[in-house]
């Protein structure tokens, strides 16, 4: 048994759907027809990707994998963290700063020690691993960065230094295994899926791994730009890398009677025709700037992520007195849809007309996903209804679930703010995608993605999410997943 994860960023499943009956997707069309289409396979909150590829790669949400956002303030080394929002938001904090803090600081120390990835738990099961450039590539095997590599310049100390990674890994031009005769481009947008293509292809031609992770993320580039309406064209440039590793056993037909193959999206993706003035609103209070030194007299960091963002209170004391107001600001806020934080052991959930709802784990509201949960105030800030003791919320799935994971991550901030439909918060280089796609939201356009898998069989589940991933990968090799 071998298994192939393809991860196809940002991938929408009435798109997927649509490849499919069009021609555009024939390996997606035979796994559907082999195995399982799951058309709302929920992300996590924020739905981003950093959030979201970490919760496919551990089987868990951010409350145990602590990476919070595609932006964040890292309290223990009072830093902003900015993952690549955009190649302006990545200047105003320092290139060297953003490319270590990708490529080293997430896995080396953002990721929790105690959440295991899906590479650690099938190399310690004595399987052969692999990975293409993937932002969790954390595995037990020691790799060292590539002589040549271009980004070397620019981080000089930082790229001479080791990482641990799955038996075979490939991350852009940094590290990469053996010599596939594979070219990344820098990890160029637009040119990433072909060079995990090739690599996926030669490592499978040779017989060298049990379990590739096989990552595709220019369809997320391409509906950012374009639109989540463009996305068949990116889907079809996507099914036909999985086409061209699958080749390596001749056609997709054997391919597929011999390995395992599992197709996700990390998030989904929603059309943007408005930015929200996230930073202006904030103008009163001392905000952080990008360029460290200022820490001392700053009150609030801010956070955009996409369609979410998250304030931090910079100075503990003063958080009690400064919430109701970074609460109010935010409210009024145009686009801003929920406002979420935590007090005093519950979740509170604001919405912009008003209500309040107010929850807990441990009630007797029953979520999909068989979460109970305490729920006081009022429903409707989530347009969620109870029936029969099951908590239903349509318009924001799992809601509870992901926001309640959201607060309890030690390493999110004070404050969460979710995008209302057709918004966006510009990140800190004032970059949008206006006129195309974006995501981030508790909302279920950018939070349902697609699930697709043949080879496997998989226990009878009312509701998925993007964590229950790992755990159906290592079921095919007949491992449970830990804890
Ligand atoms: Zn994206």
């Amino acid at each position: 048994m071998k298994l192939v994860l393809a991860v196809v960023d940002g991938m929408k499943p009435a798109m997927v759907r649509r490849a499919v009956e069009t021609g555009h997707a024939p390996v997606m069309a035979k796994v559907m027809e082999r195995g399982m289409f799951v058309e709302d396979c929920v992300a996590a909150f924020p739905s981003v990707t950093p959030v979201c590829a970490t919760s496919i790669a551990t089987g868990a949400r951010q409350d145990v994998h602590r990476i919070p956002a595609m932006n964040w303030f890292w309290r223990d080394e009072r830093r902003y963290v900015e993952y690549g929002s955009s190649m302006r938001a990545a200047r105003r904090f320092g290139i060297g700063q953003q490319l270590t803090d990708l490529i080293y600081t997430m896995n080396g120390q953002h990721l929790a020690a105690g959440a295991p990835t899906i590479f650690e738990v099938l190399d310690d099961a004595g399987l052969r691993t692999a990975g293409t450039t993937y932002l969790t590539y954390r595995g037990r095997h020691e790799h060292w960065p590539s002589k040549a590599t271009a980004l070397s310049r620019v981080a000089a100390t930082a790229f001479k230094r080791p990482v641990m990674g799955p038996a075979e890994l490939f991350y852009a031009d940094i590290f990469a295994s053996r010599d596939t005769g594979c070219r990344s481009v820098l990890g160029k947008p637009g040119l990433r899926d072909q060079h995990a293509g090739c690599v996926g292809r030669y490592l499978l031609e040779h017989d060298l791994c049990d379990f590739l992770l096989l990552s595709l993320p220019d369809n997320d580039t391409h509906s950012h730009r374009f639109g989540p309406d463009s996305q068949v064209a990116s889907i079809a440039a996507a099914d036909r890398q999985i086409e061209r590793v699958a080749q390596a056993s001749g056609d997709v037909d054997a391919f597929l009677d011999e390995h395992a193959l599992v197709v996700v999206a990390d998030h989904s993706h929603a059309l943007i025709e408005r930015r929200i003035e996230f930073e202006a609103a904030f103008r009163d209070f001392h905000v952080l700037g990008p360029s460290a030194g200022a820490f001392d007299e700053a009150e609030i960091a801010l956070c955009p992520s996409a369609r979410s963002a998250q304030i931090y209170v910079l100075v503990p004391e003063g958080r009690d007195a400064l919430l109701p107001r970074l609460v109010t600001e935010s409210l009024a806020l145009e686009g801003v849809q929920h406002v979420l934080y935590r007090q005093d052991g519950e979740g509170v959930l604001r919405g912009a007309d008003g209500g309040e709802l107010r929850f807990a784990p441990g009630g007797e509201a029953r979520d999909d996903r068989g979460g109970q949960w305490s729920v006081e105030g009022d429903l409707t800030v989530l347009d969620a209804r109870v029936e029969d003791g099951r908590l239903i919320t349509p318009d924001h799935p799992d809601a509870l679930g992901r926001c309640w994971a959201a607060l309890a991550c030690p390493t999110s901030g004070d404050l969460f703010l979710s995008a209302a439909p057709g918004f966006e918060f510009p990140d800190w280089g004032g970059v949008d995608h206006v006129g195309g796609g974006s995501h981030g939201s508790l909302h279920h356009s950018d939070s349902l993605g697609a699930l697709l898998f043949s080879g496997i069989t998989a226990p009878p589940r009312q509701a998925w999410g993007i964590q229950d991933v790992a755990p159906l990968c290592t079921s095919a090799f007949g491992i449970d997943w830990p804890g």
